[in-house]
């Protein structure tokens, strides 16, 4: 019988998929690296998330062990090279979070636009602070994606056909054409793109051609009038030259999910500024993400052993 160790809360529902396929479930929370060496020993499958560990030594001792499960994207708690040399199959659930990724990047621009969060502080303060507070619609206006991937695609249909946004992109690949024909979206330069755009939306995996992509000459090249969303990774952007740019108002506001620098230190300079909206890496955290993310692991496992 196949032996899984779920390592970390995954929905319901994949945890049925398993034990409807006959397999032996066993729970345990985020072991320790030492726990985890033991519980390994006699395994067939693991489930983790962004947690716990699992380390050479983890996998030195998992003889049995066949498939790694990340129920998510990111696989850096997974020692993946020694994984592989031992044989043992690592999967994830890439498109999981791509829904709840969007509609985030969309509520950071309506935040900033409309200045909700800043309305928000202020009525809390007994501040009626209405005429401050007059924004933009982001219908009409040009959103330029920067990663054009699924994420980037996603943001781009709510955009489109929820917002009336014109579409504008760069990615170093290029794109499905129907979708782009669909969406009526123009491929631009990256600078082009960036002194043209009214809304920047990054959506790159961080590599070192993405390393501060966007850096203080970029920054200067935005129009006064757009804002810089950023819920792709950190160090995309260079947070000093951002600083920078909201000290002496080269863009109008930036939204950011991500930081080089997580958790974000407290009193960090970008907790200073009105038209900046901050979330603490929250992207996937939706219900729906987490359950798609558990079910589509569950279903490779089962898959892989089906094989
Ligand atoms: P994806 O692989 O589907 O899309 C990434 C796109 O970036 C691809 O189209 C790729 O061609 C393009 N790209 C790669 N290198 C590039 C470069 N140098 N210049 C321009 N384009 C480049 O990935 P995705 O699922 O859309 O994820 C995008 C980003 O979102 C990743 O950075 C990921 O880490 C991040 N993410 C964040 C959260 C969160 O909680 N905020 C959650 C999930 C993913």
């Amino acid at each position: 019988m196949v032996k899984v160790l779920v390592a970390a809360p995954i929905h319901q529902e994949a945890l049925k998929l398993l034990k409807e396929a006959g397999y032996e479930v066993i729970y345990k929370e985020y072991p320790s690296v030492n726990e985890l060496r033991d519980l390994a020993k006699d395994i067939d499958a693991l489930i983790v998330r962004s947690k716990p560990k699992v380390p050479k030594e983890v996998i030195d001792e998992a003889k049995k062990l066949r498939i790694i499960a990340r129920a998510g994207v990111g696989l850096d708690n997974i020692d993946v090279d020694e994984a592989r040399k031992a044989g043992i199959t690592v999967v994830n659930a890439p498109a999981a979070p791509s829904r709840s990724v969007a509609e985030l990047a969309i509520g950071l621009m309506l935040a900033l636009m409309r200045k909700i969060a800043y309305a928000d502080r202020k009525m809390r303060d007994g501040e009626w602070v209405k005429k401050e507070c007059v924004g933009y619609e982001l219908r009409g206006k040009a959103l330029g994606v920067i990663g054009f991937g699924r994420i980037g695609r996603e943001v781009a249909r709510i955009a489109r056909f929820g917002l009336g946004m014109k579409i504008i992109y760069y990615d170093v690949y290029r794109p499905p054409e129907e979708e782009v024909r669909i969406l009526g979206a123009e491929y631009r330069q990256l600078d082009d793109l960036i002194s043209e755009a009214d809304v920047i939306t990054l959506h790159v995996p961080l590599v070192k051609e993405t390393y501060h992509l966007i850096n203080e000459d970029r920054l200067k090249r935005m129009k006064r009038t757009a804002i810089l969303i950023n819920t792709s990774r950190g160090g995309v952007v260079d947070t000093e030259a951002l600083i920078k740019a909201l000290k002496e108002g080269w863009i109008l506001g930036a939204g950011l999910d991500v930081y080089e620098e997580e958790p974000l230190p407290k009193g960090h300079p970008l907790t200073r500024f009105d038209n900046v909206v901050l979330t603490p890496h929250i992207g996937a955290s939706t219900n729906e993400a987490q359950a798609r993310a558990g079910v589509e692991v569950a279903h490779k496992i089962i898959d892989f052993f089906s094989r």
